[in-house]
């Protein structure tokens, strides 16, 4: 089974359309969110560009704040500190990654934690460890969504973590373990990765190295879902972290880069802003 993105989009779109208009309706306003680009990374606009025309698409109100990537750090603060204290602003993002005269954690630290929707401010980060999550990071919450549509559950499977950052691998883990998985997770100084991740039931790579997920690491019938998003270096074409064409033969189900997670984080924003909105009302 390929997990596509698309059928899992197209079924949670209509519910979260109409909860906006709900929201619009008692509210008198669109949840509102606001994207901030520093600079003019490709990915970067790219990836902004797909979050504000989907925040459109379900009937959010939103805006880019595009600045010149040596805007100084005081002047981020400055605009971060409006955006906190508007009370019309109900979702506040900065995409990463960000240049390097910015802390990414210090910056997590600025953005109110009730409007922090990407869910990296250390009070979010906190609850969900806790268990008490108030939101959920936009990648993990989306491959939760995914899994859900097509029926597939980590309770009590042995589930393998490739990576372990703070956006991705790092709450993911956290996720399946509160889901009641048994869960390994796998780095750059796990001895014999290949034979640990073999185990696993799950798979969930997240590591940003193009072609790291071979055969050899996948017991046959696991689920596979390659987060990662990389250039394949030979024929510069976008490509995960798993062999695709090796590891569909020995997978049960495995999801396809792109067409798979990329839309569901973005599907996972929209979710968590409409949440932020509710929340703060
Ligand atoms: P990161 O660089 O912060 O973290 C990568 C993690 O992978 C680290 O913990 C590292 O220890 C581990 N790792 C790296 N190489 C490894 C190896 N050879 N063996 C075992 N572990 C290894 O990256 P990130 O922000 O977590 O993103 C990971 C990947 O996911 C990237 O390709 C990124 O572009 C992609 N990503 C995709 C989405 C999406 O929406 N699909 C969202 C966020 C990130």
């Amino acid at each position: 089974m390929i997990l596509t993105a698309k059928p899992v989009v197209e079924a949670l779109l209509p519910g979260l359309t109409a909860q906006t208009q709900q929201f619009i309706a008692a509210r008198r306003r669109a949840p509102h969110l606001v994207v901030i680009l520093m600079g003019n990374d490709p990915a970067s606009v790219i990836y902004t560009t797909r979050k504000a025309q989907a925040a459109e698409t379900v009937g959010f109100s939103r805006e880019t704040l595009a600045f010149d990537a040596t805007l100084p750090r005081e002047k981020l603060f400055s605009v971060i500190s409006d955006l906190n204290a508007r009370a019309d602003v109900d979702g506040i993002l900065v995409q990463r990654p960000l240049p390097p005269h910015l802390d990414a954690f210090e910056i997590s630290t600025w953005i109110e934690p009730e409007k922090d929707v990407d869910c990296f401010h250390p009070d979010n980060v906190g609850r969900l460890m806790l268990g008490r999550a108030r939101l959920v990071p936009c990648t993990p919450a989306g491959i939760f969504l995914l899994m859900n549509h097509y029926g597939l559950s980590v309770a009590g499977k042995r589930v393998a973590v490739i990576g372990r950052s703070p956006i991705v691998g790092g709450p993911l883990a956290v996720l399946c373990n509160q889901a009641n998985a048994t869960v390994v997770q796998i780095h750059r100084k796990t001895i014999a990765p290949a034979q640990v991740c073999k185990e696993a039931d799950f798979v969930f790579s997240a590591a940003g190295k193009a072609g790291l997920v071979t055969t050899d690491w996948i017991k046959p019938g696991a689920v596979v879902v390659d987060v990662g998003i990389n250039r394949n270096p030979v024929t510069g074409r976008l490509c995960g972290d798993v062999d695709f064409d090796a590891v569909r033969g020995v997978a049960s189900a495995i999801t396809p880069v792109p067409g798979g997670i990329g839309p569901m984080t973005i599907h996972a924003l929209l979710e968590n802003t409409l949440q932020a909105a509710t929340l703060r009302a």
